[in-house]
C-alpha cells in the first residue's frame, strides 16, 4: 500500500537546515504508513509535494547510504552462512552511534518518534528477504545461528548455537580419566613433559566420545558434563554413567547417533561403550549436576591377615542402612571443602571371600567416598570396614555397577 499524501503542511520547515535526507529516509520518517518493505517511493512522493531537493543515499545526513545497502548485507549474509546447517536463525545489526543519536535527533525535532528506526527497518528488510531466498525461519528466542552485521567496518560474524548430546557410557578399562587433563607444565599448549599433546593422559572418556562427533559436525570445540564423575583407577559399568556432551560452533546440526554408537563401541570395545545417544537442550546439564544419584559399587579389598566369611556379614549387617560420617579424605582435600558429610549406606553384603580379599556390593547415597569406608582414611571415615574388622585393609579395585534414579 503506497502513501502518496503527505501527513504535515510542510516537513521541509520542521527538518533542521544541516539535515539531507534520502527518499527511503523521508518516507519512512514522515509517510503515515509504517513497516513498508520499501519506504523509497512514497518518499519520493512527499519529496515531490514538498518540492524538497533530491539527495542521493550516499549525501543523506542520516543513514549515510545504509538505507541503499540491503542488497549488499543480504548477498553478504548469504555467503558467510554457507556450508552451515541451520534451520532457524536472526539477523542483529550494529549501527554506528554517531547515525543513531543522529536520529534521534531529527526523530525528536521533526516529532517523528513513533515511526520505525533505520535498524529496525534494515533489520526487518533483510530478515524477510533472507527467509525466502533461504527458505530459514527467522527465530527471535533461540535461533540456530545468529548473524551480526557490522555496518561500520562492513563485516559479518556468526554466533553458531551449541549442540548439546545426552548419552550414557561405560568405561571398563582403568587409567582413563573421564574428563581431558591439561599438561601441568603448559596447560594445553603442548610441552616436551607431555610430548606436545598439552594433556596428561593419552586419552580420556571425553576425548573418545568427543572426536567422532566433532568430525561429524565440524565443530570447532566441545565440553564434556558427566552426572557425576569417577576416579581414574574406577571402572563404570552396568547402565552407564549420564552425559552431555557439548559441540561448540557446529557447521552440521544432523548428527547421525546409530554411526557414531557403532564406531565407538567398535574401536573401542575394551574401554568404553556408549549408548542412548540422542539430541538434548542446554538445560540437561544442569539437572545431571544438580542431581544426586546413589550408586552401586563393587568394591575388592585385601586386609593384612585372611578375612573371615561371618566377621565379613557382620560387619556388612552393621553398614547396612546406616549413615556414616565422613571428614573430607586426604586425596581431595585441595579440592573440596573441609567438612564432615554424613552419608547413608543404603545396602552393603558380601560378594566374595578369598583369603586375604574380600569384595563387597554397596550402594551408597551419592557423594560417598567408597574407597574411604574401606580404609578408614586414619580415622577420618566413621565408622570404617578396617576397624570394624579389625583388620586394616586396602583397595584393590573399584566398580560403579549401576547409577540409580535417571
Ligand atoms: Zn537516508
Ligand atoms: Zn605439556
Amino acid at each position: 500500500m503506497i502513501d502518496t499524501t503527505s501527513p504535515r503542511k510542510s516537513i521541509q520547515k520542521e527538518i533542521p537546515l544541516d539535515v539531507r535526507l534520502c527518499d527511503t529516509c523521508i518516507g519512512r520518517l514522515f509517510s503515515s504508513t509504517i513497516n513498508q518493505e520499501d519506504y523509497a517511493e512514497v518518499g519520493r512522493n512527499i519529496r515531490i509535494k514538498e518540492k524538497m531537493v533530491s539527495v542521493s543515499y550516499e549525501d543523506c545526513t542520516l543513514c549515510e547510504g545504509l538505507s541503499n545497502g540491503k542488497e549488499h548485507y543480504i548477498s553478504m549474509v548469504k555467503q558467510a552462512l554457507e556450508g552451515y546447517e541451520y534451520s532457524t536463525f536472526l539477523i542483529g545489526l550494529h549501527i554506528h552511534e554517531d547515525i543513531l543519536s543522529e536520529e534521534q535527533r531529527i526523530m525528536q525535532l521533526t516529532d517523528a518518534a513513533e515511526k520505525e528506526t533505520l535498524k529496525n527497518y534494515l533489520n526487518r528488510c533483510i530478515g524477510l528477504a533472507l527467509e525466502k531466498e533461504l527458505g530459514k525461519e527467522v527465530h527471535f528466542a533461540d535461533p540456530d545461528i545468529m548473524v551480526i552485521i557490522d555496518t561500520t567496518f562492513d563485516v559479518i560474524s556468526l554466533q553458531i548455537k551449541s549442540l548439546f548430546i545426552y548419552g550414557r557410557y561405560q568405561k571398563y578399562k582403568r587409567g582413563i580419566p573421564q574428563t581431558k587433563w591439561f599438561c601441568r607444565s603448559c596447560r594445553g599448549k603442548g610441552c616436551r613433559d607431555c610430548q606436545y599433546s598439552g594433556t596428561r593422559y593419552d586419552s580420556s572418556v571425553e576425548g573418545l566420545i568427543a572426536d567422532p562427533f566433532l568430525k561429524q559436525t565440524l565443530g570447532l570445540d566441545e565440553s564434556f558434563h558427566g552426572a557425576g564423575r569417577e576416579d581414574i583407577d574406577v571402572r563404570m559399568l552396568g547402565n552407564g554413567r549420564p552425559f552431555v556432551l557439548e559441540i561448540k560452533q557446529p557447521q552440521k546440526r544432523t548428527i547421525d547417533f546409530q554411526s557414531i554408537q557403532s564406531q565407538i563401541n567398535k574401536k573401542y570395545t575394551d574401554i568404553i561403550s556408549v549408548h542412548q545417544l540422542d539430541y538434548t537442550q542446554k538445560e540437561t546439564i544442569a539437572r545431571l549436576k544438580e542431581a544426586h544419584f546413589s550408586k552401586i559399587y563393587r568394591v575388592t579389598f585385601e586386609g593384612n591377615h585372611p578375612i573371615e566369611k561371618e566377621k565379613l556379614k557382620k560387619v556388612a549387617q552393621t553398614l547396612r542402612g546406616n549413615t556414616i560420617n565422613q571428614f573430607t579424605p586426604t586425596r581431595v582435600e585441595l579440592r573440596r571443602a573441609k567438612m564432615v558429610r554424613a552419608r547413608k549406606i543404603y545396602d552393603c553384603r558380601v560378594d566374595e571371600v578369598n583369603g586375604n580379599k574380600a569384595v563387597y556390593i554397596i550402594e551408597a547415597e551419592s557423594g560417598t567416598y567408597i574407597k574411604e569406608i574401606v580404609t578408614g582414611d586414619n580415622g577420618r571415615t566413621q565408622p570404617n570396614i578396617s576397624d570394624l574388622l579389625g583388620v586394616p585393609c586396602i583397595v584393590c579395585s573399584l566398580d560403579v555397577l549401576e547409577i540409580k534414579g535417571e
